[in-house]
């Protein structure tokens, strides 16, 4: 399979080309094309197998240039996989002009809240800060689509379980949920079951 054969835009392909992406992995084989038709979906596979630009490429795709408020949540365990994904975000949106932020504890707050009222089409945090920020007002996810939990045993193992189903509640019902997990604990399903609508079973 190539990326031409899904519904992508030339912005897309193009910068799939520069960041020397050939031909799809085997979870993006997977997951681009349900994606594309806005299906939930429970996605076992790891670190390493092309799992950011799985969601990241579907998403970038779909999200809506011209909208000023946020459209997509990305939920990670930690810092350095929120920066990591922002930084994928706007490699694969960086022809379509698309914003992400990235906000995570240890930040000045402040300064983030300062960042979140700019235009961001995706917001990448962890669990901890985007409820902070959720509890003060000053982040908008009225207008959020396309939720993704990234590593979410990781994030069941650091106990963040709880803060991402509050987090969920806070969102526009009418949106597609994407979880990827390199195992699915109990936990894991029960929350995929309890938020996702029809979830499509991907495992690598
Ligand atoms: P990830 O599993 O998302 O951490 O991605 C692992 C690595 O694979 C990253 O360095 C990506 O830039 C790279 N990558 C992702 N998709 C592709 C692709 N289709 N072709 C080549 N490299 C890729």
């Amino acid at each position: 399979r190539r990326f031409k054969d899904y519904k992508l835009s030339e912005d897309i392909l193009r910068a799939l080309d520069s960041l020397g992406y050939q031909k799809p992995t085997e979870v993006q084989s997977s997951v681009i094309p349900s994606a594309l038709e806005k299906k939930d979906m429970i996605v076992k596979s790891r670190t390493g197998s092309g799992k950011t630009a799985a969601y990241g490429i579907p998403i970038c795709e779909m999200v809506e240039w011209e909208g000023n408020r946020p459209q997509a949540l990305i939920l990670t365990p930690t810092r350095e996989l929120a920066d990591q994904v922002k930084q994928d975000i706007m490699n694969i949106g960086t022809y379509k002009r698309i914003k992400a932020i990235a906000i995570y504890g240890k930040q000045p707050f402040a300064r983030q809240k300062t960042q979140l009222t700019y235009r961001n089409h995706v917001i990448v945090g962890t669990p901890g800060r985007v409820m902070d920020h959720i509890e003060k007002q000053t982040i908008d996810l009225e207008q959020v689509r396309f939720l993704v939990i990234d590593e979410a045993d990781e994030m069941l193992n650091m106990g963040f379980i709880e803060q991402v189903e509050k987090i969920i509640r806070e969102l526009p019902k009418d949106r597609m949920t994407m979880l990827f997990s390199a195992t699915l604990p109990k936990d894991v399903k029960n929350l995929c079951h309890r938020f996702m609508n029809h979830p499509l079973d991907i495992e690598i």
